[in-house]
C-alpha cells in the first residue's frame, strides 16, 4: 500500500471515528433530553393542575374565585392528555365538575371528584415512573455504545500509532544506513523493503545504483591493477635504474636494474625511508641526497660505482612528480622519482677523446719548436739573405706557427682539465709579474693594432695566493682576447682592487662587446660567439674558468653590447699576518 494511500486512510478513519462518537453522544443526548422533556410537559403538568383543583376544591363553596381556578386548571388538564385511560379521567372530572356547579354543597359530588383527581395523578406518576426507567434504559443503552465505539477508536488509533511511524520511519532508516554503506564504498550493499509500497520502488531503483557502482568500481579497479603491473613491468624493464619515492621519501618501487648496482635487496629498500636506507649504505646516500635538495640546487654529477666488473658512471636525474588534484589551485609533491643513466661508454668516449688530444697536441708541440726554430734560423740570414716576398711569407709561418703552438698549449690545458689533473700551486703571488707577463705575451699583437694597456693597481693591493702560472695564463687570455675583439686604436684597462679578502683583476676593453644572451654560454667549452673572428678554438674562457675555480676563486663578465667588455676575476689576498 502507499504511504500516502496509508496516511488517508489512517488519519481518516480516526477522524471517522471521532464523528461516529460525536454523533452517536449526540443522538444519546438529545434522546434523553426529549426523555425527561415529556416526563416535564406531559406528567409534572398533569400532576400541578391536579394539586390545583385539588386546592381550589377545598374552598368550594365558601371562595366564589375557587370555581374560576378550578375550570381553568381543568381546561390546561383537558389540553395535556397523554396517557392511556387519562381522557376518560379527565371527562369523568369535568362530568363531575358540572354536578358540582349545579349543587355546591353535595358532598358525594365533592367526593368524586377528588377520587377522580387522585385517579388522574396515580395514572400520570405510573407513566412517570414507566418513564423514567426508559431513560435509564436509554442511558445505559447509550453509555454501552458509546463505550463500545470508543474503545473501537481506541484500539484503530493505537494499532495506527504502533504501525504508520514506523512503516514510514524504517524503511527511512534502512535507507540512510544503506546509503552511509555505499558512501564507505562498499558497494555490495542492497536493500530489502518489499512490503513498503514506494518504498519498494526506491529500493529497487537504489539496489540498480549499487549494482552499476559495483560495476564500474570492479572494471576501473581492474584497469587500474592492469595498468600498475604495466606501468612496474615497465620500470622492471628499464635498462636504467629507477627507483621511486612516496611524497615522505619512503621507496615505492625499484627495478631490477637498481637493486643490483646498489647490490640492495628488495626488502632492505621497498617501504623504508630514504634516510634509513642512507645511514645503512653509503652508496644509497650518494644517491639519495639529492631528494632532500630543491630541484634549482641539484648537481649534475656523475657518480662514479662499481658495477659490472668495473667502474661504471651514472648522472643522476631526480625528477619530482607534481600533481594538480581536483579542486586545487596548487600543484603538490605526490613524490620522486631518481632515474640512473649509464653513461661509462660515453665517459669511455670522452676519455679516448681527451686522450687522443692530449697525444695530438703533445706531438705537435716537437714538429711546431721545430718549424719556430727554422723559422728563427732564416730571419737570422745566417744562412742566407732573404728576400722581400720570401720575408713575408716567413712572417706568416711564423705568425701561424705560434698559433698552432697556441692552440696546441690550450688543448693540452683542456685534456688536462678534462682528466681532472689540473696541478694547483697555491702560494703567495706578487701581482706584477703576472700583469707583466701577460702584457708582454701580447704586445706584439697589440701593436700591430696599435692598442694601448692602461695598467692601475690600486695602491692597498698587495700580493695574492694563488698558482702563478695558471693565474698568468689566464689574464693573458684575458688579454688576447680583449686585443682580438677590440678595435685599433683603443686602450685596454687592467685594473687591480681590493674587493674584500679578495683581488680583483679586470681587463676592459672598448670593442664590440658581447650581447646579453651569450653572457652565461661564453665560459662554456668550445663555445664562441656566432659571427666571432676566426682562428679561435673557444678553449680559452673554459680553461680560465676551471684555473680560477681549482684555486678557489671567481670569474665573470660584464658587456656593454657594442661598448665593450669588462673580464674579470678574484682570488684571495694575503692576509698582513701571512706575509
Ligand atoms: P676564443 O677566443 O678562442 O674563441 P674564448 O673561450 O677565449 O675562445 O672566448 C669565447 C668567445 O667569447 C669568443 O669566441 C668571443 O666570441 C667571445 N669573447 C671573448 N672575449 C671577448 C671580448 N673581450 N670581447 C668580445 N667577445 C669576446
Amino acid at each position: 500500500m502507499k504511504i500516502k494511500t496509508k496516511l488517508t486512510f489512517g488519519v481518516g478513519s480516526l477522524f471517522l471515528m471521532i464523528f461516529l462518537l460525536a454523533a452517536l453522544s449526540g443522538w444519546y443526548v438529545n434522546r434523553l433530553k426529549k426523555d425527561t422533556a415529556n416526563i416535564l410537559t406531559a406528567n409534572y403538568n398533569t400532576l400541578l393542575y391536579a394539586k390545583n383543583m385539588l386546592l381550589a376544591l377545598e374552598e368550594i363553596p365558601v371562595e366564589k374565585t375557587a370555581f374560576t381556578s378550578f375550570e381553568v386548571n381543568l381546561d390546561k388538564q383537558r389540553k395535556n392528555v397523554t396517557e392511556v385511560g387519562e381522557q376518560q379521567t379527565t371527562n369523568a372530572i369535568a362530568k363531575h365538575f358540572l354536578q358540582l356547579k349545579d349543587k355546591p354543597l353535595d358532598v358525594t359530588v365533592v367526593s368524586s371528584i377528588r377520587k377522580d383527581i387522585a385517579l388522574l395523578m396515580e395514572q400520570n406518576m405510573t407513566a412517570i415512573s414507566r418513564k423514567s426507567i426508559l431513560a435509564d434504559h436509554t442511558a445505559e443503552h447509550a453509555i454501552l455504545v458509546i463505550s463500545f465505539a470508543g474503545a473501537l477508536c481506541f484500539i484503530i488509533a493505537f494499532i495506527l500509532l504502533v504501525n504508520l511511524p514506523s512503516n514510514i520511519a524504517d524503511p527511512i532508516a534502512r535507507l540512510t544506513a544503506s546509503i552511509r554503506q555505499i558512501a564507505g564504498l562498499n558497494y555490495k550493499e542492497r536493500i530489502d523493503l518489499q512490503s513498503s509500497g514506494e518504498f519498494t520502488e526506491l529500493a529497487a531503483s537504489f539496489n540498480s545504483m549499487a549494482e552499476k557502482l559495483e560495476e564500474y568500481a570492479e572494471s576501473k579497479l581492474e584497469k587500474i591493477l592492469k595498468e600498475k603491473k604495466r606501468i612496474e613491468s615497465l620500470v622492471d624493464n628499464m635498462r636504467d635504474p629507477v627507483i621511486g619515492f612516496d611524497e615522505d621519501r619512503r621507496v615505492i618501487f625499484v627495478n631490477e636494474e637498481a637493486l643490483r648496482i646498489t647490490n640492495l635487496h628488495k626488502d632492505q629498500l621497498l617501504g623504508r625511508s630514504a634516510l634509513a636506507v642512507s645511514e645503512e649504505n653509503d652508496l644509497a646516500r650518494d644517491i639519495f641526497k639529492d631528494l632532500f635538495v630543491p630541484a634549482a640546487n641539484r648537481e649534475k654529477n656523475a657518480i662514479k660505482i662499481y658495477a659490472d666488473d668495473r667502474e661504471s658512471y651514472f648522472e643522476k636525474d631526480v625528477i619530482d612528480i607534481n600533481v594538480l588534484q581536483t579542486g586545487e589551485l596548487e600543484p603538490k609533491l605526490i613524490g620522486q622519482v631518481v632515474i640512473l643513466k649509464n653513461i661509462t661508454p660515453f665517459k669511455e668516449l670522452d676519455l679516448a677523446k681527451t686522450n687522443f688530444i692530449g697525444t695530438v697536441s703533445h706531438e705537435f708541440k716537437t714538429p711546431i719548436a721545430a718549424i719556430q726554430m727554422g723559422v728563427q734560423l732564416l730571419e737570422n740570414e745566417q744562412i742566407g739573405p732573404l728576400n722581400t716576398e720570401q720575408l713575408t711569407l716567413l712572417n706568416g709561418i711564423k705568425d701561424d706557427s705560434s698559433r698552432l703552438l697556441q692552440i696546441t698549449g690550450e688543448l693540452l690545458n683542456m685534456t688536462q682539465v678534462e682528466s681532472g689533473s689540473i696541478q694547483i700551486n697555491l702560494h703567495a703571488t706578487e701581482i706584477q709579474p703576472i700583469i707583466e707577463y701577460a702584457v708582454m705575451a701580447n704586445q706584439f699583437a697589440a701593436n700591430q693594432k696599435n692598442i694601448h694597456f692602461a695598467i692601475e693597481i690600486a695602491p692597498t693591493v698587495k700580493s695574492i695566493i694563488a698558482d702563478n702560472e695558471k693565474t698568468a695564463w689566464v689574464l693573458t687570455n684575458f688579454l688576447s682576447n680583449a686585443v682580438r675583439y677590440s678595435y685599433e686604436d683603443s686602450v685596454i684597462h687592467i685594473a687591480v682592487e681590493n674587493i674584500g679578502l679578495k683581488t680583483r683583476f679586470i681587463v676592459k676593453d672598448n670593442g664590440q662587446g658581447i650581447e646579453a644572451k651569450y653572457l652565461e654560454k661564453i665560459f662554456a667549452r668550445y663555445f664562441r660567439v656566432p659571427g666571432s673572428k676566426k682562428g679561435g678554438t673557444g678553449l680559452g674562457l673554459s680553461i680560465s674558468k676551471e684555473f680560477i675555480e681549482a684555486q678557489g676563486g671567481e670569474i665573470g663578465v660584464e658587456s656593454d653590447y657594442g661598448a665593450g667588455s669588462s673580464f674579470y676575476f678574484s682570488l684571495r689576498s694575503v692576509a698582513s699576518n701571512e706575509k
